[in-house]
């Protein structure tokens, strides 16, 4: 029987915002799959998505393969798992990403996805609460978007030096132009966390004809011959089938959207058949072209008191940041990630910025259970290219939808991935060593005043680097064999499916992935509304 006209897997950043366009209409009936829990306690208070990025209770906690760039190490690959997905439990800053990336979206054959295509719907997504350009900014849409507080004496010491670099303060990286440095715009509003499940899914639970089911997890996809007509869950030890009249739209996230498409033999013939899965259709893109940023962290010792977190908000300190949060929503409690970034050109010439640097005004430990405030203060800058070259894939190694896929990055295979992470640390240290931050001052610990070579910068970042939790393109759009979706973002050789969530970038945006992401998800809908 058909219950549904469409079915969205995954109720993460893309899933959340397709499910609300496409129940606005009552006639649609939808339904939502999302395999996580509803909602956490720690999901309201910015900060504690340090209590979520190691917690099995809303993340995938999956990692990567040992890699010779990686020195062996697994990197960790953190999802969320719950309503609002990767937005429920990320590092909360709002960045588009530039202008040229989604020109070359559109340059690779993907019409529709130009800049002037986009634009509508990442001012359609956002209310937006800061001074910006209307033709760039949007209002009274369901993410709501909030300027930080004005820069501390820590952080406006850093804008300096980046002043005495020849970086300029730019405050709306989401307007016109990214490049210059920046305190973080945030999905936080009067100190909350803004997820999609805040934001889109609150407002659409309400609507008759949207049905969300938490704890179902999608197994497989049903297809009768070339079309999807429905999809197969566990939920509570129970198997479940469901289908539907129209579409089934798959927002899982990087990780999961090619691992569903996989066990739904959908992908490479060959890894399927060693699976002992059936091959369906053959798709050799599926799981290829992962790119994510590798981020090395340097980290400098404040010398100078009482300009860090460390020294102002432990013990009861940690109590005065408490009550500023309860009674001005400000401070550590409401803080972004990396509350300062600066998008910044690594040689003259470039039309658009192609480094990224963003800092974190303390020292954290990493314990078993997340991060924890040091007692050393000091504070960390980390630098990375936007748009890595090195790309790799991520696979299932079993038919059982519950174990993990394999996840390789093959970080630094590209000569020029290195090269430019090298000329990023070399802007961060010209930044942290600029007259403006003699008050502070300031000790190199890493990687260290005795790593000047390129080579053993490079060591430095293969010992140490991970990444900012943004793994893209694993599904990726375009007309080449090993595009998995076309630019209406239907799957290839498949009728009545399409996938919707970061996987399908072909590129990685240069900044961070949750606003494109939900651009996606609300550009979909448009898409599939429009028949
Ligand atoms: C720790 C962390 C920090 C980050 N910090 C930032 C930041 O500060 N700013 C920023 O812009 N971006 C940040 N990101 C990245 C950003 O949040 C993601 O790129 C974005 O949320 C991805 O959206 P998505 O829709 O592709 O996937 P997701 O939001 O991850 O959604 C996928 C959803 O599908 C569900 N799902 C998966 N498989 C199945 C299945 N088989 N059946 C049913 N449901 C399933 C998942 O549980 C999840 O809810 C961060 C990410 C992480 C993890």
């Amino acid at each position: 029987m058909t219950e549904y006209d469409f079915i969205v897997v995954g109720a993460g950043s893309a899933g959340a915002a397709v499910a609300y366009r496409l129940s606005a209409d009552p006639r649609h009936k939808v339904l939502l799959l999302e395999a996580g829990v509803a909602d956490s306690p720690y999901t309201r208070i910015p900060v504690l998505y340090a209590k979520m990025i190691a917690n099995p209770a809303v993340n995938w906690l999956y990692s990567s393969e040992p890699e010779a760039n990686t020195n062996g190490r697994r990197i960790p690959v953190p999802r969320g798992k719950l309503l609002g997905g990767s937005s429920a439990i990320n590092g909360l800053a709002f960045v588009r990403g530039q202008a040229q990336d989604f020109d070359t979206w559109a340059q690779l054959g993907n019409t529709g996805w130009s800049y002037e295509d986009v634009l509508p719907f990442f001012k359609r997504m956002e209310d937006y609460r800061g001074d910006g350009d209307d033709r760039y900014r949007g209002h009274g849409g369901p993410i709501r978007v909030t300027n930080p507080p004005p820069a501390g004496p820590l952080l406006q010491a850093v804008i300096e030096a980046a002043a005495q670099v020849g970086i300029r303060h730019n405050p709306d990286y989401n307007g016109a132009q990214q490049d210059g440095i920046a305190m973080s715009q945030a999905t936080i509003f009067r100190g909350w966390r803004m997820s999609t499940a805040r934001c889109y899914l609150d407002a659409a639970a309400k609507r008759p004809n949207l049905h969300i089911v938490t704890g179902a997890h999608t197994e497989a996809l049903l297809l009768d011959g070339k079309r999807c007509i429905g999809v197969r869950y566990s939920t509570g030890g129970a198997m479940r089938e469901v289908r539907c009249a129209r579409e089934v739209v798959v927002s899982a996230g990087s990780i999961n959207s090619p691992q569903l498409l996989e066990l739904s033999g959908i992908g490479q013939p060959e890894r399927l058949k060693a699976l002992g899965l059936p091959v369906n259709h053959a798709l050799p893109g599926v799981g290829e072209n992962l790119r994510d940023h590798y981020a090395p962290r340097t980290r400098w010792i404040v010398g100078a008191k009482g300009m860090t977190y460390n020294d102002t908000a432990r013990g009861l300190g940690l109590v005065s940041q408490a009550m500023r949060w309860a009674m001005f929503k400000d401070g550590l409690l409401s803080m972004v990630g990396a509350p300062m970034r600066a998008f910044v050109f690594s040689r003259e010439g470039l039309a658009a910025p192609d480094l990224l640097l963003g800092w974190v005004p303390m020292f954290t430990e990493a314990t078993p259970k997340g991060p924890k405030i040091s007692r050393q203060a000091g504070f960390t800058c980390y630098a990375h290219p936007m748009r890595p070259e090195s790309r790799g894939s991520v696979h299932v190694t079993a038919a059982d939808a519950k174990s993990p896929p394999a996840i390789s990055f093959n970080f630094l295979s590209a000569a020029v991935d290195a090269e430019l992470t090298v000329r990023a640390i070399r802007i961060a240290r010209s930044i942290m060593t600029a007259p403006a931050m003699a008050p502070l001052r300031l000790t190199e610990q890493a990687p260290g005043p005795e790593r000047q070579t390129d080579e053993a910068i490079i060591d430095w970042v293969k010992a140490t680097a991970e990444t900012t939790y943004h793994p893209v393109g694993t599904c990726k759009m375009g007309n080449d064999p090993m595009a998995v979706v076309d630019a209406r973002l239907r799957v290839h050789g498949i009728a009545g499916l399409r996938v919707a969530d970061a996987s399908i970038m072909p590129t990685l945006t240069s900044g961070n992935t949750n606003a494109p992401s939900i651009m996606i998800g609300e550009k979909v809908a448009d898409m599939i509304l429009a028949g």
